[in-house]
């Protein structure tokens, strides 16, 4: 889950990482207010959207008067920023973040991230801040400092002092450095984060050691143990397909081809769209209703994968196991049968009861296309999914 700059700040804030001072607003008139109160005469007003890359877009404005402050907010508001990290679709705009802004000398680039081929919390660093990372990697690789931790004692003092050394931080500030650093990992792993990004954390002109930007994504799975931080949770910024399924219990990504997926288990669900692939189709999103595929489940997936109107045909593939495949026939039937389907259903069932599972399909009417094997059961979708769509071509064109 990602959070709004302006929360990462605080959650930062309170693991000890210096911020500028800030206050939220939710209207232009209210921005410009937030100013007055921070006081002094220069005011960054800044988009919270779920996003890097804001400034670039327009979406990070520097002010030196009210009136500029509501002239940017207002035309940030309600609109949608697109970024290179959104998307062509953008996120909305519905919050702003006033600052007191802040003369630097130098701009640095501090991430911490999980690195699976080592298993541990690596902290990445280079002097080049300011610029994207995938920009210093590419341009300046000489800069990026690496560093990963040893789990088992958590980050040392001596480890934060060499990342600061090799980033050239004067010695006068070396304490504050390793502050960050050791707030920073305490956040990370405290809250369950899978990643903190400070770009740029800067030095200021009187020599403070300031996170002028931050953003922090958590582990979905270890919410449960921070309901602060789930709180802070933002539906406006997130796919509405995706807000919709977690509302439900369900573990869905959409994508953006057009065959949706019903399937029991992350790695059949992985396979099985890799199998409409391999078959020359596209798949319509993952969709992981679980091992307990209950006719509510079922009728619940088929509202959401339809509700993605590019889904032109519909493959479920259910391996039971400890389930049984009457059940999940008899899931799919009703929900069909309550609420009747205008693209073609594929059916693939395998385990426990299978044959059970294929007379109902097949004693109930409904035009449930059925298969046996994984391949049969993508190749056939892919047909439907064809046919379909030319006699909706045809019916256009009549
Ligand atoms: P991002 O583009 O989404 O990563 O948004 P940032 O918060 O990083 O802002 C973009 C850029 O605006 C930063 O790299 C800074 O160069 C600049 N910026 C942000 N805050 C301040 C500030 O207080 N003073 C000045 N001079 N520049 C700022
Ligand atoms: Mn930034």
């Amino acid at each position: 889950m990602d959070i709004h700059e302006y929360q990462a700040k605080e959650i930062l804030s309170g693991f000890g990482v210096t911020v500028p001072q800030g206050a939220l607003a939710y209207s232009p008139e209210q921005a410009a207010y937030r100013a007055r109160e921070l006081g002094g005469n220069r005011w960054i007003v800044k988009a919270q959207v779920h996003a890097g890359g804001r400034g670039k877009a327009g979406g990070v404005k520097l002010c030196d008067s009210e009136h500029e402050i509501l002239d940017a907010a207002a035309d940030m508001f309600g609109r949608t920023l697109v970024t290179h990290q959104t998307g062509p679709e953008g996120k909305g705009i519905y919050r702003v973040y006033v600052e007191a802004a802040v003369s630097f000398e130098r701009e640095i680039y501090l991430g911490f991230v999980l690195d699976r081929s080592s298993q541990r919390v690596m902290i990445v660093a280079s002097s080049e801040g300011g610029m994207e990372i995938e920009d210093i990697s590419a341009e300046r690789p000489d800069s990026i400092v690496r560093s990963t931790v040893e789990p088992a004692v958590g980050l040392q003092e001596f480890q934060a002092r060499e990342i600061a050394f090799a980033l050239g931080i004067p010695t006068a500030l070396t304490q504050q450095m390793v502050r960050t650093l050791l707030g920073c990992y305490r956040a990370f792993t405290e809250l369950d984060a899978t990643m903190v990004e400070i770009n740029p954390l800067v030095i200021t002109s009187d020599e403070r050691i300031l996170a002028l930007d931050a953003k922090m994504t958590f582990d979905g799975n270890a919410l449960f143990r921070h309901p602060h931080v789930a709180e802070l949770r933002d539906k406006s910024q997130e796919d509405p397909r995706e807000s919709r399924a977690a509302d439900r219990g369900l573990n869905y990504i959409g994508l953006t081809g057009n065959i949706g997926c019903i399937v029991n288990g992350a790695g059949l669900a992985m396979a099985t769209m890799d199998t409409i692939k391999l078959a020359g189709g596209e798949p319509a999103n993952f969709l992981d209703i679980g091992g307990g595929a209950t006719p509510e489940r079922v009728a619940k997936a088929f509202k959401l994968v339809l509700s993605d109107q590019n889904v032109q045909a519909v493959l479920v593939n259910i391996f039971a196991g400890i389930n049984r495949c009457d059940w999940v026939a008899e899931g799919v039937v009703q929900a069909l049968t309550q609420n009747p389907v205008d693209v073609p259903v594929i059916v693939r069932l395998a385990g426990t009861n299978v044959e059970e599972g294929q007379k109902i399909l097949a004693k109930s009417g409904l035009p449930i296309i059925r298969a046996t094997s994984l391949m049969e059961a993508a190749e056939r979708s892919v047909t439907a999914w064809k046919n379909d769509q030319s006699q909706n071509t045809k019916l256009r064109a009549i």
